[in-house]
């Protein structure tokens, strides 16, 4: 499909794809889209999927066909999860071939897209319409439907995750029937941000908002203390704002300030003891920052800033593993000293940690679930024991802090105790268990951490 199409839609419905995908596939082997390879493994490469086959269906009348006649599966996005959540012990639905944009709506301000249609995919075609989403995550080349389902990302004391941009979600249910779930639902703040564990997602409603224009700046060296001190004056300094930190010699390497040029812009000189940097950089110094969204203060449209990484180029290191930890705002400082005091057991398996905050929403399992909260998020390197031995210990000093993992990345936290953090958590098993009565969706994630 060409993008001229898709300007000049208003409310209209949309057939076809309006990019094509920008990440190589494997290739069908077999007929109905079945993939059947040796081994599969995650974006990281840290994980092996056991699902034996893979399907890749081409419409939604495939996936309801699919769904009702397998018994064990689960659903793939655009696999960036370090953990088993997005596997089965059988067949993994990808949502790949379900790229496409459905629908522009100008009046009620939407989108709606297909599950697996990837943020890049369809946010500069948005912008040429006049429109913009909220908030994008540091990469855009995941799924839709598979950030909102682990919660993922929110950059900003005001944004909430990606998810609080979803409107409405059409999903395939257990028994292959078709089911919409608008804002106001009773079941749609448990389906969204459901785990996986609902049915598969099969297309997204997104509000939508005039599109805008973002700069980045980027302040180098911003001493510990300082940013103790005014941790919330600088966590307000943008419409995101990320620090990043390898945790030694306290300082925070690199503060990035994104901030719309729709709202009050002022030069930013001296930054609580940081200084401005002078080019371009990554968030691990050491890497060339040529795959990184432009910075030094240059305006550009939303989509090409709020992320850190640009589409067609590798986000983040690559071999790596991520964590992140959720504790509410106001212990922020106490766990971010609790996480300094760690600094030489983390510093040898770290490349890189960004402190991020992010408002409260109403998903029941999301960890913002009605609390304002600050991110901690590690990416290590791939020395997978070291840093699994490293977790608990991250976990037991940020325990008294309420501490809520991210669903996507590594964490060791007993099930228990995390079911215990989650007031829904009953209410969300309750209803995983009434649509999906069979565990047709159930894997040993979801054994493990929900049931
Ligand atoms: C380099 C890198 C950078 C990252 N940066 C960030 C960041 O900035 N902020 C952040 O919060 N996270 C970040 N993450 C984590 C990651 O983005 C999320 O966990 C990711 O968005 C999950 O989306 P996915 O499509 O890859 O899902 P998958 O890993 O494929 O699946 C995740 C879960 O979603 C379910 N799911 C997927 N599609 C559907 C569907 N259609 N219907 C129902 N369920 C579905 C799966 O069953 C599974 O349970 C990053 C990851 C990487 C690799």
């Amino acid at each position: 499909m060409k993008r001229k199409e898709f300007i000049k839609t208003t409310t209209a419905v949309i057939a076809g794809g309006v990019f094509a995908p920008l990440v190589s596939c494997t290739p069908d082997k077999q007929s109905k889209n079945e993939v059947e390879v040796s081994e599969r493994k995650n974006w990281a490469g840290n994980y092996t999927y056991h699902a034996q086959t893979l399907h890749e269906p081409n419409s939604v009348e495939e996936v309801q066909q699919l769904v009702s006649r397998l018994d064990q599966q689960k659903a793939l996005g655009s696999t960036h999860c370090f953990n088993d959540i997005a596997d089965s012990p059988a067949n993994q639905i990808s949502t790949k071939r379900l790229n496409k944009v459905i629908a522009l709506d100008k009046d009620e301000k939407t989108l709606t897209v297909e599950a697996g249609a990837r943020y890049g995919d369809f946010a500069e075609t948005l912008t040429e319409q006049g429109y913009a989403l909220h908030n994008l995550a540091s990469l855009p080349h995941i799924s839709v439907a598979g950030a909102c389902a682990t919660a993922t990302h929110g950059s900003g004391v005001k944004n909430g995750n990606l998810a609080t941009a979803v409107v409405s979600v059409e999903l395939v249910k257990p028994d292959g029937s078709l089911v919409t779930l608008t804002k106001g639902d009773p079941d749609f703040y448990a389906v969204v941000v459901g785990l996986g564990a609902f049915g598969i997602i099969t297309k997204v409603t997104l509000a939508i908002e005039e599109k805008y224009e973002v700069r980045q700046d980027v302040f180098l060296d911003l001493p510990l203390e300082s940013a103790v001190t005014h941790f919330d004056k600088i966590m307000a300094s943008g419409y995101s704002v990320s620090l990043f930190t390898d945790w030694m010699d306290k300082k925070i390497s690199e503060v990035w300030i994104k901030r719309r040029m729709d709202e009050e812009v002022s030069e930013l000189t001296d930054f609580y003891g940081a200084k401005p940097a002078s080019k371009n950089i990554h968030p691990i110094a050491a890497l060339a920052a040529e795959n990184c969204t432009e910075q030094m203060g240059i305006p550009g449209p939303w989509f090409n800033r709020l992320p850190h990484f640009k589409m067609g180029f590798t986000p983040s290191a690559g071999a790596e593993l991520q964590s992140e930890y959720f504790v509410p705002r106001e212990n922020a400082v106490d766990a971010l000293l609790a996480i300094e005091s760690m600094r030489d057991q983390i510093h040898p398996h770290i490349m890189i940690s960004e402190i991020r905050s992010i408002a409260a929403d109403n998903f029941w399992m999301s960890p913002c679930y009605q609390q304002d909260s600050i991110a901690f998020h590690f990416t290590w390197k791939q020395n997978t024991s070291e840093v699994l031995e490293l977790l608990p210990k991250i976990e037991t000093v940020l325990d008294p802090f309420n501490v809520r993992p991210h669903w996507g990345k590594l964490f060791s936290i007993d099930a228990k105790e995390l079911q215990s953090r989650y007031t829904k958590h009953a209410d969300f098993l309750s209803l995983a268990k009434t649509y999906d009565p069979t565990g047709k969706f159930k894997n040993s994630y979801l054994t493990k951490n929900i049931y």
